[in-house]
């Protein structure tokens, strides 16, 4: 007997022994597609569309029209070059992060970052980039947590466009207040000089994808691309799963 028969065996009694349901309602699934989702579910996924902001990727409410820079990037340039979601972090994507983040299950993780990898952006044309970096935990928050969020679904992008993973040159030395409880300025000041760059010869001239489960206000991302600029990056992309 073929391994593969043997393995299409296995994979049908597992089927008849824990039929696959849904991850985040539990329905019933006809088979072991891509996607651990029902179609409703799937459906009330809201992916991002355009018009969007050209850098910060920030959705505006308009139907029509190209895409422009938002009111705040006129201001003030983010110091990496475009920032892309994969859709809104509500319904199915927020429940599911929540799977993933808060109760450890990783395989949410591991289909949250092929449906990100998989999905196409615009202006963020993988082909060119050179490097892919998930945006680090601090050493305690790993601890606590067990996992890295950003590394899980890095993997999934790293593998999908044949870029290799770095997730040891940039890292968090400053262990800060979860962003999640802060207000738009103290997340900024609460990242402040955070993140360091141990080598900068590992970095030096990239084109580099940073990676992010959630963008809020941005300033986690900012804060990594300022740091991974002065460093000697030649570019960072920013690609995160949703957006607040
Ligand atoms: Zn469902
Ligand atoms: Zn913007």
């Amino acid at each position: 007997m073929m391994i593969c028969e043997v393995k299409e065996m296995a994979f049908g009694l597992a089927d008849m022994l824990f039929p696959p349901t849904c991850l985040t309602c539990g329905a019933a699934l006809p088979g072991r597609g891509e996607d651990p989702f029902c179609a409703e579910c799937l459906s009330v996924i809201q992916y991002t569309v355009p018009p969007l902001c050209t850098a910060c990727g920030l959705p505006f409410t308009t139907i029509q029209g190209a895409d422009h820079l938002c009111e705040e990037c006129i201001r003030s340039r983010p110091p990496f070059s475009v920032a892309r979601s994969l859709g809104k972090y509500e319904a199915t994507l927020l429940d599911a992060v929540h799977l993933f983040k808060y109760h450890g299950k990783i395989s949410a993780g591991e289909a949250l970052g092929r449906m990100m990898a998989r999905a196409p952006y615009d202006s963020l044309a993988t082909g060119e980039y050179s490097l892919v970096i998930p945006v680090p935990l601090h050493p305690k928050r790993l601890r606590e947590r067990g996992f890295n969020q950003s590394l899980v679904l890095s993997r999934q992008v790293s593998n999908r466009f044949n870029i290799p993973l770095d997730f040891l040159t940039l890292r968090r030395t400053v262990h800060t207040e979860a962003q999640v409880k802060l207000s738009g300025r103290k997340r900024r000041t609460n990242v402040r000089g955070a993140f360091e760059v141990t080598d900068k010869d590992r970095i030096k001239g990239h084109r580099i994808v940073l990676i992010d489960d959630v963008y809020t206000t941005g300033s986690t991302v900012t804060e990594c691309s300022k740091v991974l600029m002065r460093n000697g990056a030649h570019e960072v992309a920013v690609l995160t799963l949703a957006r607040a």
